[in-house]
């Protein structure tokens, strides 16, 4: 029988309508768990944090220098008796009536005093200090709660940790921060023709890319990943994986097996054990993308191009699987600049095309292509650094500017 006219091609829909259904799929996840900060980085914020403390901690000095009452010196040349010495760590005593203290960068201001004075406008003369300069009050004062103040908001429920969130965190004393479990994403790979890298290629075989590409993809992601390998096609083997995947995985993903032909049986697996909608997106590349769910459990079936997969991937999966992480939705940052190529003849599908920017002059960066642009060309992606999106029915002339999306911001 052929399938192809069993279950015929589905019509185009626009990428904005693929991600409406996407954002409205995705369920974040709820489990959490503890962890000590140096093991946080990268993992997303369960809860928002509030301070349970100032920082800093108390008035402290921002420089090296004499702490002072300003209002005893308020003429130039001022001479005063330095009558102790603070060193960051340690507390002074009340500063007395015309009198400094020696005072070093994050030592508590002495009670009494309200200024600093940098050591570079100071003279010693035996245990006094001439100072050059008046002294506003309130110079080089680090305000106690400045940064952040006692019960004020910390950082936000969702937040992914990098490391500036994780001093953060430890900076009002926290050592352990609650994250979201890591999402379980299990992968399998359709295809008679795979071999892994390693082993000698057979006629007819090719080797399987697209498990390293899509493992470091979610890798990037911070995602636990399970690899259930690879799936033969038949509807047997590929049901097979699908029905043990559903009990380990939080998302299963699959490559390849996804199109409309009739060795293609990622489908028919998926409507067997759950509910299936075949996209064509209106995007090139991009092949039909599969979307549904065995019981509870989301999935989602890349096309098995490399190329493809990849872009698919970046665009689809990847905003899924952020809210699936309990990440805020997010659409991808882009920037403009002018295209170094001609497109004369006006697609009916929107193209994201491998690109790079190249410096035209000073003032200006300019789009330029990979000049094979084949859904298998594995190379374009290597060579790109982004991807210069087309719109749809639309001609590019040299020097009209483009979106261009950076690899980089696809890619966490
Ligand atoms: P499919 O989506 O299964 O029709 O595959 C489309 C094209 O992608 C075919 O040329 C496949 O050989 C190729 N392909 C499928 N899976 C992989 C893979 N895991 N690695 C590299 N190429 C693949
Ligand atoms: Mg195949």
């Amino acid at each position: 029988m052929d399938k192809s006219c069993d279950m015929g091609k589905p019509a185009p829909i626009p990428e904005e309508e693929a991600l409406r259904l996407l954002r409205a799929a995705a369920r974040p996840i709820e489990a959490m768990e503890r962890l000590p900060l140096a093991q946080s980085y990268g993992r997303i914020l369960a809860e928002t944090l509030m301070a349970p403390v100032d920082v800093p901690p108390a008035d402290n000095s921002a420089m090296d220098g004499y702490a002072v009452h300003a209002s005893d010196c308020t003429e130039a040349n001022t001479r005063l008796w330095v009558a102790q010495r603070i060193p960051a760590g340690k507390t002074g005593a009340k500063l007395g009536p015309r009198t400094a203290a020696r005072i070093f960068t994050g030592a508590p201001i002495p009670e009494g005093a309200d200024a600093v004075v940098m050591q570079e406008y100071c003279r010693r003369e035996g245990d006094d200090v001439i100072i050059s300069t008046p002294v506003p009050p309130g110079s080089n004062v680090r305000r106690r709660g400045e940064d952040i103040a006692h019960g004020g908001k910390l950082l936000d429920q969702g937040t992914r940790l990098q490391p500036q969130h994780v001093g953060l965190a430890a900076s009002v004393g926290f050592n352990n921060i609650p994250v979201y479990r890591r999402l379980r994403v299990a992968v399998f790979f359709s295809g008679d023709e795979l071999t892994p890298p390693g082993q000698p290629l057979a006629p007819g075989k090719i080797y399987n890319s697209n498990r390293y590409a899509l493992t470091g993809l979610l890798q990037r992601l911070g995602c636990e990943i399970i690899d259930l390998g690879d799936a033969p096609d038949t509807i047997f083997a590929t049901r097979e994986i699908l029905a043990y995947a559903k009990t380990v995985a939080d998302v299963i993903i699959s490559s390849g097996g996804v199109s409309v032909g009739e060795e293609d049986h990622v489908p028919a697996a998926v409507k067997a054990l759950g509910h299936l909608e075949l996209w064509n997106i209106a995007i090139k590349p991009g092949k039909p993308l599969a979307f549904g769910h065995i019981g509870e459990i989301p999935f989602i079936g890349l096309p098995g191009n490399p190329v493809s997969l990849f872009i698919t991937f970046c665009l689809y999966a990847r905003p899924f699987l952020l809210m699936s992480q309990g990440l805020p939705y997010q659409t991808p940052r882009f920037m403009w600049a002018q295209a170094d190529f001609e497109r004369p003849r006006a697609h009916k599908r929107r193209e994201y095309l491998r690109a790079r920017l190249v410096s035209a002059d000073e003032q200006r960066d300019t789009v330029q292509l990979y000049p094979h642009q084949g859904s298998g060309i594995l190379s374009s992606l290597a060579w790109a650094e982004g991807l210069a999106c087309i719109p749809e029915d639309s001609c590019i002339a040299r020097g009209d500017m483009v979106r261009y999306l950076p690899l980089e911001t696809l890619l966490d």
